[in-house]
């Protein structure tokens, strides 16, 4: 592994610093209580995650990465196209990628079970950018060892695409004040806070909606892409899952393999 290897962690975590500092400067939604232990309990899930990805998954991400490469296998090598024109098409076409699995997995019964931790938290703020099951992180890796191959998406370019993620995934899911025009601009290429929030609502015709992860350009194409008109704040979480029982580390990892009755 070489030092390049580091810069997405690098990346989030500073920006996650800026971030938090930022919620507590200037917040969409104050006056939350027990802000510390919600981001302990979404930090340590994270932290988990990238302990499972570094020690199941990485060193097989790299090592088919580096074979496409050398071998010049798949999609984005059969043009010939200059390294900067490869490299945009290698972040866009994996973004694309990640837009169909976040579909997929509000579409799949088996696949909800994992993603409905990530919706189940009732106080979004950057912190829930890292909460994930351990599950749908080593789902998701696994199926890079297809997508990464099959795209020609060499390891610099994943890194380069995590390291652009890490920003905006944090600051999409920020309990930080946006003014509307900030938001606006932002949306027009990236998935803002607005958009984001909206995906994150307690009503079903609102959560079936917004699944790009970092270009919202996949929305406008899948149709799914929506906007509060009213401007109201989002109710955030799943109703079956707010009692302060689903919400401990222990009880989100075993969340997947419960179901709550309604
Ligand atoms: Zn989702
Ligand atoms: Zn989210």
């Amino acid at each position: 592994m070489n030092v390049r290897s580091y810069l997405p962690t690098l990346v989030t975590i500073c920006c996650l610093i800026l971030v938090l500092t930022i919620e507590s400067w200037l917040p969409a939604a104050g006056g939350r209580n027990y802000r510390l232990r919600h981001v302990a309990r979404n930090l340590s899930l994270g932290l988990l995650n990238a302990l499972a990805v570094a020690a199941l998954a990485a060193p097989l991400i790299a090592n088919i990465a580096w074979w496409a490469e050398r071998s010049r296998f798949g999609l984005l090598n059969l043009f010939g196209l200059p390294p900067v024109i490869t490299t945009g098409a290698a972040i866009l076409l994996f973004d694309g990628w990640l837009y169909l699995l976040h579909r997929a997995n509000h579409k799949f019964g088996f696949l909800w079970r994992f993603h409905r931790v990530h919706h189940s938290d009732p106080e979004m703020d950057a912190t829930t950018a890292v909460r994930f099951h351990t599950g749908e992180v080593l789902i998701s890796a696994a199926l890079r060892l297809a997508v990464i191959p099959l795209l020609g998406i060499t390891l610099w370019q994943l890194l380069l695409y995590e390291s652009l993620m890490a920003p905006v995934i944090l600051f999409h899911h920020s309990n930080v004040k946006f003014p509307e025009k900030v938001d606006r601009r932002l949306r027009a290429l990236v998935v803002s806070p607005a958009v984001h929030r909206v995906h994150h609502s307690r009503m079903q015709f609102e959560t079936d909606s917004n699944y790009s992860i970092v270009f919202s350009i996949w929305d406008r194409i899948g149709g799914t892409f929506r906007l509060r008109q009213d401007g109201r704040p989002v109710n955030f979480g799943l109703d079956e899952y707010d009692g302060e029982e689903w919400q401990r580390v222990s009880r989100l990892l075993t969340t997947p393999f419960q179901t709550a009755n309604s």
